[in-house]
């Protein structure tokens, strides 16, 4: 089955029952506080959650664009390592605003999964909620269970505890548990060897997580305490990247024809077998990620720039060419020319991306350009640091000089020495950028593109702009 057929079946499916289909929504956010991006399907309905209005059907579904390179959700370090982690996905998702409930959602769930789209149920797992002993004291989630074992055998339902199957928005807010379904898709020979069950959330690339349905049945009170919502909602989503490796029989999300006409495409610029080399393996599947995040966040508005959401996009992009660059021998602008496959492929269901391409290529082009100066002129210097060492150790202040005044990557950097029979000083590189961060700290007020960046220091530490993660964590933000 086609990625657009997968897609497709999934929208109608729900639109049968009585679902209103809608677009996804912009994935950069402007006026959030909170989030810069939006992250899982839920995020542009959360104030319906949150009883701030009303949506105009109390079933909605549709496929949203999700980034996951900050906060809560960052995926970014594992992406070109494992086959089923990306920055950008499509997470296909279903709603019920004061609704229907588990009942429906796991009938339907299970009616979508194994006869529209035919997955045999010997390769599924269910999860539900076990309950908690902690100051919440909640119980295990015996309707979902209930619910579960009328379609699935009961030694494939397994429990799982709060980290895993209780969902909450934040400190406040509407809550609930969780039953998350997986799949097994090893050989015969592998599940002799070792139980399914043993491997889900185990971060096995071939038992995984696709899918997710919460349950918002309570309510978190200020005072930290549950009280029962007045209307229930479900809130479900599904990684489409994840169900097309699945209905198209591979391995791996980058098997799938979401990504192979990007990675053909690569294949041919970079003169580079995927398949034959595992760290130019992980720089291919990098680039055939990150250009898709870097692509459809310029769509949505949002252009790489030195402050804020615009510089979690420049390192991204950054991320791709330093791969392309120091695995596939690539030391021109090539990215950008992966934008017309892109466009002619996601164009259909994703207009912006047809409607922005020339934009998007001369933005990539430009800014892979301006990057590669910088490696190129970062490589002299090091170059001549490596003459100067009279031992094998480089010094961290060196090291730190490179990143600092011309934008080179450290870890490039000890790549590089390494490859030199040369080492670096890494504690003293890490005392020259926590100096950096002091420094940083004492600024108290940063301005971005349109928000202004306020820093608290009694109750947080601001750590700089090298940690997407401190970036959204630590951060207070107000419009300006
Ligand atoms: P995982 O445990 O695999 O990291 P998750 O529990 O963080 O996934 P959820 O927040 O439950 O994911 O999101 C719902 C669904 O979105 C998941 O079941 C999965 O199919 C998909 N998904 C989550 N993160 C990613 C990602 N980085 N890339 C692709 N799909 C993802
Ligand atoms: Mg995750
Ligand atoms: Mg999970
Ligand atoms: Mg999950």
């Amino acid at each position: 089955m086609k990625s657009q057929d997968v897609r497709s079946k999934f929208l109608s499916f729900f639109k049968e029952k009585k679902h209103s289909i809608v677009p996804s929504a912009p994935m950069v956010l402007k006026d959030d506080p909170t989030l810069m991006f939006v992250n899982s399907g839920m995020a542009p309905f959360k104030e319906y959650f949150l009883g701030n209005g009303q949506p105009k059907n109390s079933r909605i579904s549709d496929s949203q664009k999700c980034l996951r390179v900050s906060g809560k959700h960052n995926d970014l370090e594992e992406v070109g390592y494992d086959t089923y982690h990306h920055t950008l996905f499509e997470m296909l998702g279903n709603w019920s605003f004061g609704d229907y409930f588990k009942k429906e959602a796991i009938a339907w769930a299970w009616e979508l999964l194994t006869e529209v789209y035919g997955i045999d149920k010997e390769i599924l797992y269910v999860t539900v909620f076990e309950g908690s002993d902690d100051a919440d004291s909640l119980p295990m989630d015996t309707e979902a269970y209930d619910f579960w074992k009328q379609y699935i055998a009961e030694d494939r339902i397994l429990k799982g505890n709060k980290k895993d199957n209780f969902w909450e928005m934040g400190e406040q807010g509407p809550c609930g548990p969780c039953s998350e379904i997986h799949v097994d898709i090893r050989s015969a020979e592998e599940k002799a060897k070792v139980s399914g069950k043993d491997l889900v959330n185990q971060d096995h690339p071939q038992v995984v997580e696709i899918w997710n349905l919460v349950f918002m049945q309570y309510n978190r009170k200020a005072n930290g305490s549950l009280e029962n919502l007045p209307d229930k909602h479900i809130d479900t989503g599904m990684g489409f990247e994840r169900l097309c490796m699945v209905l198209q029989g591979v391995q791996s999300n980058y098997d799938t024809d979401v990504f192979t006409p990007l990675i053909r495409e690569i294949e041919t610029i970079a003169k580079k077998k995927y398949g034959e080399q595992e760290e130019a393996d992980v720089a291919i599947r990098v680039i055939a990620d990150h250009v898709r995040a870097v692509a459809f966040s310029i769509a949505d508005g949002q252009l790489p720039s030195n402050t804020g959401a615009g510089y979690v996009i420049r390192r991204i992009l950054r991320r791709a060419v330093r791969y392309g660059f120091t695995f596939l021998d690539k030391k021109e602008a090539f990215i950008y020319r992966l934008v017309d496959i892109l466009s002619k492929k996601m164009g259909k269901a994703f207009p912006e991306l047809k409607a922005q391409k020339q934009l998007i290529e001369n933005v990539i082009k430009e800014e892979e350009q301006s990057f590669l100066r910088t490696l190129d002129q970062g490589l002299v210097l090091l170059n001549r640091i490596v003459e100067e060492t009279k031992n094998d150790i480089v010094s961290g202040e060196k090291a730190f000089e490179l990143y600092d005044t011309y934008g080179f990557p450290i870890d490039l950097t000890a790549l590089i020495l390494s490859e030199k029979g040369l080492k670096l000083d890494e504690k003293g590189f890490d005392d020259e950028l926590q100096k950096q961060k002091n420094r940083s700290r004492a600024a108290s007020e940063m301005s971005t593109d349109d928000w202004t960046i306020l820093f608290d220091d009694k109750e947080e530490e601001f750590v700089g702009y090298d940690t997407l993660e401190a970036h959204v964590k630590l951060t207070r933000y107000r419009k300006i």
